[in-house]
């Protein structure tokens, strides 16, 4: 009974998701949509048709990789995981090792898996708009440093994990502890260790930009001063600016695509990633995270006791009963995406608000906003269900319209 209940949950979720993306493919590029008001003094019809044509695309892509990624996940839970538990025993008889090799194949599967998609969505379809840069070289040695890194960071993490699923019942909460402390960790350690292995950063040369950086930091009492720009150019020709780091970590990064702005529309993503900064929207968001893993991990456990007792897979090790475990809760929690993206929609709105009000008009966060959409090639009428449960940002249109009323 739970075995099937268990299937129709994880298809359920998967099907959902092939819904709304066909659903909004066929909504936004419809002949009958139109420009929105707000956009169309930068948005010309051929903008609009291309950026129709690349969701089109994109969408596409997005479709056959869900398929891909239900059957896989399909043939692991009919068979594919007791196998595996039975291949990794014959292997080792530490428990550890055992679940160190499988969850690594079975990521190293997926992995390969999905490779080729990845391939296509660079080389064919970024290329085909014009955003990619990425030469072969550049794609497969950053796959081999995320390999190597992947191995780095999660074998210990999952050592731990396996360790404690084997001597405690009551794993769920040291489990939650332990993943929010290595996300905070992470967070300390990306800008100034993994970041640098994908991209050079060097600090900000143009002297008149920086200076007005700088006062604008001062305005919002922001205590660092690290500048860097990186060489985002080398992968693609899509714009961006982020604040990132903690402590000593702490640093802006502009990417290098984002310099042949206007210098008050620079100043306005700036100041709209500062806004994020003093409304604590990273805080904030980590403490939303740790209810959210908590939660999951709870219920994880429960699931886990559950089918180890009742024998619902053919499995008994403590790894492979908290696979199962696992893709249950998550495919459940999927459908509270809508309420997570809320909160994190909510924040956009604070920052672009908070990024007019320090440039004293949302002028140039508009006008920036704009030239965000016309290259990126974003939606213009995202379908309002799809935006609800995907959108972590409000559309751009959305963001426009707010913004225009605050400057009334
Ligand atoms: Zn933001």
């Amino acid at each position: 009974m739970f075995y099937i209940l268990f299937l129709i949950v994880v298809i359920l979720e998967s099907l959902w998701d092939l819904v709304l993306n066909t659903w909004n493919m066929q909504y936004s590029t419809n002949p009958a949509s139109k420009i929105p008001e707000v956009l169309k003094d930068k948005i010309s019809q051929k903008d609009f048709e291309k950026s129709k044509r690349y969701l089109k695309d994109t969408t596409q892509v997005k479709i056959v990789k869900t398929i891909i990624t239900l059957t896989t996940t399909l043939i692991f839970i009919i068979w594919g995981f007791p196998y595996l538990e039975k291949l990794v025993s014959r292997f080792t008889n530490s428990i550890i090792l055992q679940g160190l090799l499988f969850f690594g194949l079975y990521w190293l599967i997926n992995f390969i898996i999905t490779l080729p998609l990845k391939i296509y969505s660079t080389f064919v379809i970024e290329e085909k708009y014009g955003f990619n840069t990425m030469t072969g070289k550049t794609f497969i040695s950053d796959t081999i440093k995320n390999l190597i890194l992947y191995i780095v960071l999660f074998a210990p993490l999952l050592s731990l994990l396996v360790w404690v699923l084997s001597i405690d019942q009551n794993w769920w909460w040291k489990v939650s502890l332990v993943v929010v402390l290595f996300q905070v960790f992470l967070t300390w350690i990306f800008p100034i260790f993994f970041a640098p292995l994908f991209n050079k950063f060097t600090p900000l040369e143009d002297e008149q930009l920086k200076k007005k950086i700088n006062k604008l930091f001062k305005d919002a009492n922001f205590k660092v001063s690290k500048i860097f720009v990186m060489d985002a150019s080398k992968r693609t020709k899509k714009q961006n600016a982020y604040l990132t780091g903690i402590g000593k970590s702490r640093r802006l990064v502009l990417y290098d695509t984002i310099l042949n702005y206007p210098e008050e529309e620079i100043l306005a993503i700036i100041g709209h990633e500062l806004g994020h900064n003093t409304k604590k929207h990273i805080p904030k968001l980590l403490i939303i995270s740790f209810i959210f893993y908590t939660s999951m991990f709870y219920l994880t456990n429960v699931v886990y006791n559950f089918i180890k007792n009742q024998h619902v897979f053919d499995v008994s090790k403590p790894y492979s009963l908290f696979i199962y475990a696992f893709l249950f809760i998550t495919s459940i929690l999927y459908f509270i995406t809508p309420i997570l993206n809320y909160l994190q929609r909510k924040f956009e709105y604070e920052a672009d608000n908070y990024s007019a009000k320090l440039l004293g008009t949302p002028e140039y966060m508009i006008s920036g906003l704009k030239r965000i959409v016309k290259e990126n090639l974003s939606n213009l009428n995202p379908l309002p269900i799809y935006k609800i449960w995907y959108y972590s940002h409000p559309s751009p249109e959305e963001r426009i319209k707010k913004l225009s009323e605050q400057g009334k």
